[in-house]
């Protein structure tokens, strides 16, 4: 009830409900190949915790999480292998990039380096530098967390198109 004495009402569509519950209860795969991880274990310590933004349940089974994180070099050959996991991931799910190297290769402009893990699956949010710092990683995750909120992220778009039946379901 308001000062007035007019009774208050808590109204929201259902699916900003679920939106907000989504971008307060992230479970994360950490796929940290090389120093970048370093930066991201960093993040999920006590000095920066992670946890501080329902982020903490971290999780090494695909189908347990719903935010990859993919911290350092991905060669060539890992491609496939992390498309895999990011097709095990249960929908809805997201990306995060971290670091010049997952983001575009960095400084190893060679055959052997994927130029960036977009090329083989959709990323949410990127983190610049090398190495990014934890504030960074940190940053990122708010940035998510309000793309999740919005519906915005490139699986929550996928899932409502296919929800009106423009593409096909996967
Ligand atoms: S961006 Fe820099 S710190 Fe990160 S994996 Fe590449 S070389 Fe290492």
């Amino acid at each position: 009830m308001s000062k007035d004495g007019s009774l208050g009402y808590l109204t929201t569509r259902l699916q900003d409900a679920i939106n907000w519950g989504r971008k307060n209860s992230l479970w994360p795969l950490p796929f940290g190949t090389s120093c970048c991880g370093i930066e991201m274990m960093a993040t999920l310590a006590s000095d920066y915790d992670m946890a501080r933004f329902g982020a903490e349940a971290i999780r090494f089974s695909p189908r347990q999480a719903d935010l990859l994180i993919v911290a350092g070099i991905i060669n060539t050959k890992m491609a496939p292998i992390l498309k895999t996991v990011y097709d095990q991931m249960s929908d809805p799910k997201f990306v995060i990039s971290m670091g010049a190297c997952a983001s575009s290769g960095g400084i190893f402009n060679v055959y052997s380096v994927l130029q960036g893990i977009d090329t083989t699956i959709p990323v949410d949010v990127y983190v610049p530098g090398c190495p990014p710092a934890p504030e960074g990683l940190l940053n990122a995750l708010l940035r998510l967390q309000d793309k999740v909120a919005r519906g915005d992220t490139h699986s929550q778009r996928r899932m409502a198109e296919a929800a009106k039946g423009n593409i096909a379901r996967l």
